[in-house]
């Protein structure tokens, strides 16, 4: 049937995008919603789904076009003053009720954008190191949370020279856990690049699963003991960011009472204390990750970060271009270019239409 509608003239097979392509176009959807489908096609866990079908039905999308359209009017307002203010034939407080439109809008912006990235690390998985000294059990914790055997594991020590990654859905979210070599003085070269790479995938990662064997722990007060072990591991992370697991807990008599809630006691052996570490871990995952709802829609990508930033700083600049006194004609084009950069978000770049819109609504001359 393909080989016979090939046949006709100008029909040809759609090429990759084609249909979601014609639909932005024929603006039955915006930028962001053609990006939430595509994200909802490669989505590989149920908190990525939800993220990507809310943006996907446009959720975004309309925050986005609210502002713009506020934006657009506070344009028109000023425009209008530009062009009738001499004559005196504008209501009185347009600038001042603009400046206040702006202010709310600057601040709804800030709020949407300090969301400490939770849409784009769920959109990307969670980042999540595993480090510690040698031989403390890391490529068995990574085994065991994986449910497979991904990295060797020996009483040697200094097996893990490189990283060793695995993606897995813990409960919805999307993580891809890294194995890391033991942190120690080497003097082996493959072991001391093991060693950086450890380190450098500890300072990027989203959360650290610090690592430490129970037995070894000097008898001092657990806070003291951690931040020693930090420092004999040469890590320069907080202790309160990290998740710290004391493995091989069926190698000690007594038990450590009252951990705070961020230590947590296992054994990969036995698998003591595993389903605790797994609900602290998925806790820690559903703060790094957020709830996508329809009414908080999240920032899914650096590309929508760059131009919201962008944005509201041409809406800074216009207050200063105010303060500073300088001609209002210099000033607007600030605005102008602030809804430009919104528009790039959601793939609206002309604004023409909609200023004529609102001009024809706009009452000028009392
Ligand atoms: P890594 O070097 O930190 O990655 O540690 P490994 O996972 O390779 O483990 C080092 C050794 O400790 C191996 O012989 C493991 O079998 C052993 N081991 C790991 N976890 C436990 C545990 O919870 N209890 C006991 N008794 N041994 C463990």
């Amino acid at each position: 049937m393909l080989s016979a509608v090939g046949q006709i003239p100008d029909c040809f097979p759609a090429q990759p995008g084609d249909f979601t392509k014609r639909a932005f176009y024929a603006g039955k959807m915006d930028l962001t919603a053609v990006e939430g489908l595509a994200d909802l096609l490669s989505a590989e866990t149920e908190a990525q789904r939800k993220q990507a079908l809310l943006q996907m039905e446009g959720h975004l999308g309309k925050l986005y076009n609210e502002w713009a359209q506020t934006l657009v009017k506070c344009m028109a307002h000023v425009e209008a003053y530009i062009d009738f203010s001499e004559d005196d034939n504008i209501e009185d407080g347009v600038l001042e009720s603009v400046e206040k439109k702006l202010k709310v809008l600057a601040e709804e912006m800030k709020s949407h954008m300090s969301d400490e990235r939770r849409g784009e690390i769920l959109r990307s998985g969670v980042q999540v190191s595993i480090v510690g000294e040698p031989n403390v059990g890391k490529s068995s914790l990574l085994n065991t949370l994986a449910q497979r055997p991904a990295a060797i594991v020996t009483s040697q020590a200094g097996t893990t020279r490189d990283l060793v990654r695995v993606s897995m859905d813990l409960g919805g979210f999307p993580v891809q856990l890294c194995d890391t070599a033991g942190l120690r003085e080497a003097s082996d070269e493959v072991e001391k690049e093991g060693i950086h790479r450890a380190k450098a995938a500890a300072a990027k990662a989203d959360l650290v699963l610090l690592v430490a064997s129970a037995p070894l722990l000097p008898k001092v007060p657990l806070e003291q003991a951690l931040q020693n072990y930090l420092k004999t591991c040469g890590l320069s992370i907080n202790l309160k960011d990290c998740i710290v697991v004391l493995n091989k807990s069926d190698l000690i008599p007594d038990k450590i009472q009252e951990l705070p809630e961020n230590v947590i006691l296992t054994s990969c052996e036995s698998g003591e204390g595993i389903s605790q570490l797994l609900s602290v871990l998925q806790n820690r995952l559903t703060s790094l990750c957020g709830d996508p709802s329809r009414e908080c829609p999240t920032i899914t990508q650096a590309r929508h970060r760059t131009y919201l930033e962008t944005c509201l700083e041409y809406l800074h600049e216009y207050q200063r271009s105010l303060e500073a006194e300088q001609d209002l004609v210099i000033a607007a084009e600030q605005l102008r270019q602030a809804l430009r950069h919104l528009g790039m978000l959601t793939g609206k770049v002309s604004t023409e239409q909609l200023l004529d819109l609102v001009f024809s609504e706009f009452c000028i001359g009392k």
